[in-house]
């Protein structure tokens, strides 16, 4: 036999899947609603993430080599004295990312399908396939007709909004909502934003999260999170970040506006039956960094390697307890960097004064080095001892600078 996998959803995560699965011979469906998808998002990347999946210089249209944190009462302390001349925050549009990585799944093999998943219908007993009902995209952009497509596996990479997540009882996660302007400003203003991204913090752009102003292609994006959803709120947030850029984005001129839900923590459950989640559907994102586009492409490859293997290069089916090993692997492999996040978030995000303490931590050299060699190559280098201690110190001090740590503060 051959195993059969659907991939729902062509984003990162669903076409880091198919490339996998296609690559190692296993019959790939890659089901996309939208082609030219331009996803909301900041396009931030790691770097190590250009080298792990191959993406040629032309999908980064950025290279970020600065950053500016802004702290409540507008201290700025500059990041980025650390990198390496070959370092840097890769920046890109996400309809070009998506689109090369699904072409190269398709070119090695994935059958890709244009066409909205709109019911997952399970199986009756253990050996019955799942069936798939889609409705196909035509390319002149008009419906097509209803169908279905039988498999034996499925891997739901169809974002926050997941159906299949949904289809098999996955639970609910807490998410955030980020909005976010793409402005094109000035071309003098731009200058600024050539290498440079900016973020800030305050309860008046956020009360949980961070704002930020990307530098894009031709414009920027400037945007806010928080998880207190509510429309009023954000537009409050928004009007926040704008204010506080006023006079770096001048003159500018909003070109589309966007918002999207942030997963907070994963899915209560990933694997159920011969479906796997993957990517914001299982709820890979980071806290702290609202980081999901590496994440979302790695627990993918992961999820599928996994399926490779104990399929024996598609030779047999797995079972729920098989795909479970993915979990296992993932949760080994990252658990810790997302406790690590989810505590400095807690700590750091919560009032003017700890953010007042966090930008000034910032400025410390150390600190640079430790949190730029986190982002860019997901491998928490320990600093030496001495450069820990004088981390760990310096924390302290800016916390109770801060007054973030008195006594008397009600957390
Ligand atoms: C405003 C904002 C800014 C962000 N900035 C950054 C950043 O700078 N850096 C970063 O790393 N992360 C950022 N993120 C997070 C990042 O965008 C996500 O974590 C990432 O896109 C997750 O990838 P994914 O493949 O899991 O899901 P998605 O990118 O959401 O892809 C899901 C795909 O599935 C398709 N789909 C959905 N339903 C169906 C269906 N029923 N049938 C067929 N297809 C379907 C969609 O069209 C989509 O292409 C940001 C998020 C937001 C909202």
């Amino acid at each position: 036999m051959t195993l059969r996998v659907a991939v729902v959803g062509g984003g990162p995560a669903g076409s880091s899947a198919a490339e996998t699965l296609a690559k190692a011979g296993i019959e790939t469906y890659l089901l996309e609603r939208k082609l030219d998808n331009a996803k909301p998002c900041g396009g931030a990347i790691p770097l190590c993430m250009v080298d792990e999946f191959d993406l040629p210089p032309e999908i980064i249209d950025r290279r970020v080599r600065k950053m500016k944190m802004i702290s409540p009462s507008n201290i700025e302390v500059n990041i980025g004295s650390t990198l390496k001349p070959d370092e840097y925050i890769g920046m890109c549009r996400r309809e070009v990312l998506d689109g090369f990585l699904r072409d190269r799944a398709a070119k090695l093999g994935a059958k890709l399908i244009n066409g909205t998943m709109y019911k997952l219908e399970l199986p009756q007993a253990d050996s019955d396939p799942y069936t798939l009902h889609y409705t196909e995209h035509r390319p002149d952009g008009l419906v097509g007709d209803d169908r279905t497509l039988q498999v034996d596996l499925v891997i739901g990479a169809d974002g926050a909004n997941s159906r299949v997540a949904k289809a098999i009882d996955a639970g609910g996660y807490n998410y955030a909502i980020a909005f976010q302007e793409r402005i094109r400003i000035p071309d003098d203003k731009m200058a600024y934003y050539e290498d440079l991204a900016e973020m800030y913090v305050g309860n008046d752009v956020s009360p949980d999260f961070y704002a930020w102003v990307f530098p894009k292609y031709d414009h920027v994006a400037v945007g806010t999170g928080t998880m207190r959803v509510n429309q009023a709120k954000i537009k409050s947030l928004q009007a926040g970040i704008r204010k506080r850029a006023a006079k770096r984005i001048e003159g500018g001129e909003i070109i589309k506006v966007e918002a999207h839900p942030i997963p907070e923590h994963p899915r209560p459950r990933r694997v159920v039956g011969r479906v796997a989640l993957v990517g914001d559907a299982a709820g890979t994102v980071t806290k702290s960094s609202g980081e999901g586009i590496y994440f979302a492409a790695k627990s993918a490859r992961m999820c599928a390697e996994t399926i490779v293997a104990l399929s024996q290069a598609g030779q047999r089916i797995p079972t729920e307890a098989d795909l479970k090993t993915y979990i296992k692997r993932w949760d080994k492999e990252y658990g810790t960097t997302y406790l690590v996040l989810d505590i400095l978030q807690r700590v750091f995000y919560r009032t003017d004064a700890t953010r007042e303490a966090f930008v000034e931590m910032c400025a410390d050299i150390d600190v640079q080095k430790l949190t730029f060699d986190s982002y860019l190559y997901k491998t928490v280098v320990p600093a030496n001892p001495l450069a820990q201690l004088k981390i760990t110190a310096k924390t302290v001090g800016s916390l109770l600078r801060g007054s973030a740590l008195s006594p008397t503060r009600t957390w």
